[in-house]
């Protein structure tokens, strides 16, 4: 009968036991970011108003917004951390962040799967949404 210490299942079962782990105890556990690293896109909605310049100038249309519904959304997957829409914004309502991301919990995944940090969806409160649709009215009739 074959020796099951010369199994290589069993040799390498065996050593996995008493080894270190190959990877990173993430959560607890979070990388330094490398030096130079952009991050990720943040979003504030209270200043957003909702010009669509940032979804116009996304290389990698990961950006969408929606102008009479007051919603602002990005897909993080495709985003491709290049800082344009940073850049274009002239409300400031973008930056680039390099906090890590919170990880979420199997509640907050949902039943289909999806991640809030995939694909996110801000929008503004009834009362700033109408403010907003005020100010962006009066300044297009303003300028018009
Ligand atoms: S984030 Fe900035 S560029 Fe994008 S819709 Fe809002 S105000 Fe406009
Ligand atoms: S950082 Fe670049 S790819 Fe990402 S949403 Fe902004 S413009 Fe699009």
């Amino acid at each position: 009968m074959a020796n099951p210490l010369n199994l290589p299942m069993v040799r390498r079962s065996l050593r996995n036991l008493v080894s270190r782990p190959a990877t990173r105890r993430y959560p607890t556990e979070i990388r330094p970011r490398f030096a130079g690293a952009r991050g990720t896109l943040e979003f504030d909605v209270e200043t957003c108003n909702y010009c669509m310049l940032c979804a116009r100038r996304c290389p990698a249309a990961a950006i969408t917004v929606n102008r009479e519904a007051r919603t602002w959304a990005i897909e993080q997957l495709t985003c491709i951390a290049c800082g344009v829409c940073v850049d274009v914004c002239a409300k400031k309502s973008l930056t680039m962040s390099v906090t890590s991301r919170a990880v979420h919990t199997h509640a907050e995944v949902g039943p289909q799967g999806q991640r809030p940090g995939h694909e996110e969806w801000h929008s503004a409160a009834p009362a700033v949404a109408a403010a907003t649709a005020a100010t962006t009215k009066a300044a297009e009739g303003a300028a018009g």
